[in-house]
């Protein structure tokens, strides 16, 4: 294990924008043993919420959180639900599927496109955040853009020909592969070198894949990134029709070893979304499969199970978030007590 790992519980938050409600549920955290909270920044914070964005980020300090940012649903190339009018105002920076059409989601080599994420940067870093959370960040998944055909890829826009030198051939080839890859790890040492430069810190979160059209194959590229704090991985099993114990040990110790041969923290989330009383037994596995590999920093998607959210709720929230807390804060309890 790294000699400098951290043991937090943290979890996200979304939905509500009115600062004194916000004040009551981060003060539910605290008292619930969390340590850290995730707030969305989304487009629509944006353009109409830029300062009630950071009075929230005070409240949260308030109570002792630590406070992540996350870019969310940003230009579709990270995660979150949530949409992106900037795609909307630029369609000609988006990303082009392997088979001509163009999707609403903005291309990761577009320097209007990187600029916008800049802005965002200084925004967030503005409102006092304690750490960035790129959150998730990959080309498009057809199906988010309304593409039923999951082997369609992307970029082949005009900008990604210039940056590969000719048109990108309509073949995903390992050339083609490494290219989209290099892609995204470009994308992020430019967001990272904005973020350093405005005194931030930055964490990865990676999707727990490293092949398809979606995965990175090379970890420690991304680890490896000047600026880069903490690296981090969600593997949110049901989503990938994983069995949660060795699904999430799996990526915790390609996790471990990673950072810890980059010298960054490692940080890994688990889901307590779309669960139900069934799924605790292996949402509790998952956990102890993440401390066994050596992570202490444990996360989970998000306040009370997501419950507020149709998309993300099930019936069985109130038990999970229950379940969740329990599992995650017990570390943190243990860690007060070692350091007493
Ligand atoms: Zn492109």
């Amino acid at each position: 294990m790294s000699s400098t790992s951290i043991t937090r519980a943290g979890c996200s938050y979304f939905g509500v924008r009115i600062p004194r409600h916000v004040r009551r549920d981060m003060a539910d955290l605290a008292r619930r043993g969390y340590t850290g909270v995730l707030h969305t920044f989304s487009e629509n914070d944006l353009a109409y919420y830029r300062g009630t964005m950071a009075e929230i980020v005070a409240i949260s300090h308030d109570e002792g959180l630590f406070v992540q940012a996350s870019p969310w649903g940003l230009g579709r190339t990270f995660g979150g639900e949530a949409e992106s009018r900037w795609v909307a105002f630029h369609p000609q920076e988006c990303q082009v599927m392997d088979d001509g059409r163009r999707v609403a989601a903005a291309c990761l080599n577009s320097a209007a496109y990187r600029d916008f994420c800049k802005e965002w940067v200084d925004w967030v870093l503005e409102c006092g955040v304690d750490m960035v959370f790129w959150d998730e960040p990959a080309w498009v998944v057809a199906e988010h853009v309304g593409v039923e055909d999951a082997a369609r890829w992307t970029c082949r826009c005009e900008r990604c020909a210039e940056r590969f030198g000719r048109p990108i051939p309509a073949v995903l080839s390992p050339e083609v592969q490494a290219f989209r890859q290099a892609s995204v790890v470009d994308f992020l040492r430019e967001l990272l070198a904005r973020v350093t430069a405005r005194g931030g810190s930055s964490a990865i979160c990676l999707l727990p894949a490293t092949e398809g059209v979606v995965g990175l194959a090379d970890w420690d590229e991304v680890a490896a990134l000047p600026g880069l704090s903490v690296l981090v991985t969600d593997p949110y099993w049901k989503h990938w029709n994983e069995p949660a114990g060795p699904f999430v040990r799996r990526f915790a110790r390609l996790l471990r070893d990673t950072a810890d041969r980059h010298r960054v923290e490692a940080q890994l989330w688990v889901p307590s979304f779309g669960l139900t009383r069934e799924d605790v037994p292996e949402l509790e596995a998952a956990i102890t499969a993440a401390r066994e590999e050596g992570i202490g920093d444990l996360w989970t998607w998000g306040y009370e199970a997501c419950r507020h959210m149709t998309h993300l709720a099930t019936a069985d929230g109130e038990l999970v978030w229950e379940a969740v807390s329990r599992a995650l804060t017990a570390a943190g309890a243990s860690a007060e007590r070692g350091r007493a």
